[in-house]
């Protein structure tokens, strides 16, 4: 049974790892073996500790994700520092909030772009390196707001809702090829993107008196749910969109 979770002789690059859920799972994923590519725009410095306290190898890419100018490079550092590119996760992201009736253009293409566009095209690039391979797992981080519509988040909710879509599309093209597409929908996490809600009051006590589990989620919460469908464990695992919410949708 433990074979089917071992990671030990894969790659995985993880987007956005240097904190949060990126740096949660990068750092499961490095416990179960993984050698870990970790790709974003801020210092990864705190997260390659970790990842080298599990004992696993590390190397940080350094790419701004807002646009696809960086996708075919990761793809190839990766393959050339570590020798194949098994496992992607596509966890960066971002979001703006204001009232819909007020909500800008540049707010929506912004998240857009970074949460939507950018994991297509990063799947794109890896997958052909995984194809060609006949093997390959795709982890795309999605939201609540990939099955719910949220409050003043319009872009973030569609992209959010756009990716599981995505993740069901691909899923369809590449499940027989070898290639398994799936994700991950976080509940509420202490993470910074959830800064803004935990500072207000009001929102706060809503938010955690309606999660069954009577918490909110800590990175290291993901972790498990990611090094499943990034292990053989998950072989027969297709275009499923995976809540690790603490029972919220549940409810
Ligand atoms: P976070 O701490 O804000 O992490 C977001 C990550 O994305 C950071 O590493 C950030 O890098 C990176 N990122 C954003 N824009 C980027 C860009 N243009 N180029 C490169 N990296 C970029 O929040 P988080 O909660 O861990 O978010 C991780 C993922 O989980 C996101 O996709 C988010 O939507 C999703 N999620 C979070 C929750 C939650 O409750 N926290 C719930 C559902 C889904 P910097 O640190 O450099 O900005």
């Amino acid at each position: 049974m433990a074979n089917l979770f071992d990671l030990a002789g894969r790659t995985a690059v993880v987007t956005g790892a240097n904190t949060g859920i990126g740096q949660g799972i990068a750092v499961a994923l490095a416990g179960a073996g993984a050698s870990i590519v970790a790709v974003g725009r801020s210092s990864m410095e705190e997260t390659e500790a970790l990842v080298r306290q599990a004992g696993s190898r590390f190397h940080a890419i350094n790419a701004d994700l807002s646009t696809i100018e960086p996708v075919k490079r990761i793809v190839s550092e990766t393959v050339s520092r570590f020798g194949a590119l098994d496992i992607l996760v596509n966890n960066a992201g971002i979001i703006r909030r204001a009232d819909s009736i007020d909500f800008t253009e540049e707010d929506w293409d912004a998240v857009i772009d970074t949460n939507l566009k950018t994991a297509f095209f990063l799947s794109q690039a890896a997958g052909r390196h995984m194809l060609e391979k006949g093997r390959g797992k795709i982890i795309n981080i999605a939201s609540l707001l990939s099955f719910q519509g949220g409050i003043r988040i319009p872009s973030y909710t569609a992209s959010k809702s756009g990716l599981a879509g995505i993740t069901r599309l691909l899923a369809c093209e590449w499940a027989g090829k070898g290639v398994n597409v799936n994700a991950i929908a976080p509940g509420y996490f202490v993470t910074n993107n959830t800064t803004a809600l935990r500072e207000d009051p009001d929102r706060s006590a809503a938010i955690l008196a309606r999660i069954p589990a009577g918490r909110w989620g800590k990175p290291e919460d993901i972790g498990a749910t990611a090094v499943f469908l990034a292990a053989p464990a998950s072989d027969y695992v297709h275009g499923t969109v995976i809540p690790v919410d603490g029972g919220w949708l549940a409810r």
